[in-house]
This record gives structure tokens, C-alpha cells and sequence, in this order.
């Protein structure tokens, strides 16, 4: 059961410390799921498994890390072997899991997986894990990286079991789906107060009015703009400061790259076989059989991610690659920045308009 417009009110503080509505939904959650929520380590919001209540801290800002963790881990045993018994067995391993605080962006980006997992030939390991996973959202803020208002992803109506909206003095609680309706009417809580709704809306108009960062182009144009943009000077330019360390790979909450490893233990009988993350601008990713490497400067490299976030996955999806979290752009130590690239070569395409 979907219950997008009908709000109700979660007393409590963003901290579940001091929040006893907040408390209450993890403690229930806790019951019945490994829970993974937003903590603060080192002063960064970032993901952890969360064993008490009292951990949880809804950030508005966005975690370093993406919760794509939850669902593609970094690393994964697919298979295990042992030849001088005959046997091999696919493992799957997934359990019920809470992931407590993702904004709208995040959520967007889940649903992109879900479609790539699902294609093709479906990936039982991720599909497993996404039936046993229940999505908490929580709104946010944009900082000066965020551009979700640019690709449609700032809001969020669907892929969520349950979505906290911060307001003053405590949470309005949105569900959409049965899972998330049953949880939160077992904390049987009361209906919001039409003073409260509005508050929300208040906030939401200050969250829509404080985006900094924006992409001058409709996401529909953007397959057209990087279509024209492959001899752009543009890709030599980031591509002479690009170290190739493949942070934005690995903070990216829709890179899905893998790479598939042998690991034989020292028997030479038994192994594993496992998935491990991958990234397109990193020096051997493209590198094949007879040292032949496809992609071999960093300007090619960088130029191929471009485009898989902005053409080559929306030519096959139906939409952009990318939801505007910006965690590329903050995790770059040089400071190669999505929305002022993509600005630039949207400028360039304009220009090359008759
Ligand atoms: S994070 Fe920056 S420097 Fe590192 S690979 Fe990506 S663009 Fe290059
Ligand atoms: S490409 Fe950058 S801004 Fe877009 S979803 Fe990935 S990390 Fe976020």
C-alpha cells in the first residue's frame, strides 16, 4: 500500500539519541533486520551497521560513500570450488537488511541498479539482496556540489518503504509499500497537523531555491551534447590533471563495474571465485588479452565515463546515468567538477548549432 501523500508525525530530533520516535523505528527495524544507517565518523556523514539506536544521525548532506555497499558489495564470493571432491556451488549470500537514511538522489540511483541487475541475464546475488532490503529515506539539503534538481531526482514517490521529512520538531513519515505501511502503523503514530504539512512545504520551497549547482541542459539533450562532444579540447584538458585514482568510480552511487577474480587457495584444489568493484578510469580497465588497451590515455578514459553517464546507459535505459549526488565532484583531489565539465561542453554543443 502506497501512502506518498498521507503524512504522519515521528516526535524527535534527527539524532535517535535524543529522539524517542527515531529510537522507536530502529528499534523495531533492529528486530528483524541487519540495520546499516548514517553516522558521523571522523566529522563525516558516512554508512555503518548500526547495533543501538542511539548510533543514527540523519545527515542533510550526502555520505561520502553511496549505499550501493548494501547491494553490490566491494567485494563478493560468487562461487566456491573444490576440484578433487567434483564440487562447485554458487553462493548467494543477502540477508534482511534496513538501510536508514538515504535522500531522493539515492533512491534514484537504486532504482537505476535495479534495472541494470535486472537486464539481460538478471544477477540473483543483487536481486537477492534488494528483495530483503527495506529503504528508509530521509530529506536533505543540497551543498554547493549537489545537482539532483537538474536530472529530476530531487524528489521521490516510489522505491522507498518508508521516507522521513525533517521538520522542527520531529519527522513527517511517508510509506510506499506494504512493508513500510506495516512498520509504521505498528508505532502507531498520530496523523501530521495540516501546520506541520505546510511547514514541510516551507522547506522544501528553501531546499528547491538553494541549489547551487546546475547542469544548463535537460537531460534529454545531454545524449545529443556528448554525441557531439568526442573531439572536444575539453577531454585533453582534465585529462593532463586526472591522477586516475578512480575515487569518482568508487563513490559513484550508479558505477556498477565489477571485475571477476580466481582466488585458488594454496591446494590448487579449492578456491573462490569472487566480484570485485571496478572502475572506468582506472589504468587497466580496459586493458584486454595481448596488453591491446582500447582506452589508453586518461582523456579517453574520463571521456568514456562521461558518456556512460550521459548517453551510452540512457541509449539503453531511457534515462541518465547520473542522479546528481556530486560525490564525484567532492571526492576528486583535483577538482574535476561533473556540472562545470558537462556546462562547458552543453556551451560548445550550443556554439556548433547552426
Ligand atoms: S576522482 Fe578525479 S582524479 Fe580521480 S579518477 Fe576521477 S576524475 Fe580522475
Ligand atoms: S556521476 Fe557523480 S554526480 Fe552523478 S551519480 Fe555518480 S557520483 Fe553522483
Amino acid at each position: 500500500m502506497k501512502n506518498i501523500e498521507f503524512f504522519r508525525y515521528l516526535p524527535g530530533a534527527a539524532k535517535a539519541k535524543s529522539a524517542s520516535g527515531l529510537k522507536k523505528l530502529v528499534n523495531t527495524l533492529l528486530k528483524e533486520h541487519r540495520v546499516y544507517g548514517t553516522v558521523k565518523r571522523d566529522g563525516f556523514p558516512v554508512y555503518a551497521e548500526i547495533a543501538d539506536a542511539s548510533e543514527l544521525e540523519l545527515f542533510s548532506t550526502p555520505t561520502h560513500l553511496s549505499a550501493k555497499q548494501f547491494l553490490f558489495p566491494p567485494r563478493e564470493t560468487l562461487l566456491r570450488y573444490d576440484i578433487r571432491r567434483h564440487l562447485h556451488e554458487a553462493v548467494i549470500e543477502s540477508e534482511r537488511q534496513a538501510i536508514i537514511g538515504l535522500h531522493p538522489c539515492d533512491i534514484h540511483a537504486i532504482a537505476l541498479m535495479d534495472e541494470v541487475w535486472a537486464y539481460g541475464r538478471p544477477d540473483a546475488n543483487y536481486l537477492s539482496r534488494r528483495e530483503k532490503t527495506l529503504i528508509v529515506g530521509a530529506d536533505c539539503m543540497p551543498d554547493e556540489y549537489c545537482f539532483c534538481k537538474s536530472l529530476g531526482t530531487m524528489n521521490v514517490n516510489d522505491g522507498f518503504d518508508i521516507f522521513l521529512h525533517k521538520i522542527k520538531k520531529g519527522f513527517l513519515v511517508r510509506t510506499a509499500s506494504d512493508k513500510g505501511e506495516e512498520i509504521i502503523a505498528g508505532l502507531k503514530l498520530r496523523e501530521a497537523k495540516p501546520y506541520e504539512v505546510k511547514e514541510l512545504e516551507e522547506r522544501e520551497r528553501l531546499r528547491e531555491a538553494s541549489f547551487k549547482a546546475r547542469l544548463d541542459a535537460l537531460p534529454k539533450d545531454l545524449p545529443e551534447v556528448f554525441a557531439s562532444s568526442n573531439e572536444s579540447t575539453v577531454w585533453e584538458r582534465i585529462g593532463s590533471i586526472c591522477t586516475g585514482c578512480g575515487s569518482c568510480n568508487t563513490v559513484c552511487p550508479t558505477c556498477y563495474c565489477f571485475d571477476i577474480k580466481d582466488e585458488v587457495k594454496a591446494s590448487l584444489s579449492e578456491g573462490e571465485r569472487v566480484r570485485v568493484w571496478d572502475g572506468c578510469t582506472l589504468e587497466d580497465f580496459a586493458k584486454v588479452a595481448g596488453g591491446h588497451d582500447f582506452r589508453k590515455t586518461r582523456a579517453e578514459r574520463l571521456r568514456h565515463r562521461f558518456n556512460r553517464k550521459f548517453r551510452y546507459l540512457t541509449d539503453r535505459f531511457g534515462m541518465p546515468f547520473c542522479v546528481g549526488c556530486g560525490r564525484c565532484s567532492r571526492a576528486c583531489l583535483v577538482k574535476i567538477n561533473i556540472t562545470e565539465v558537462t556546462n562547458e561542453l552543453i556551451r560548445e554543443s550550443n556554439k556548433r548549432r547552426p
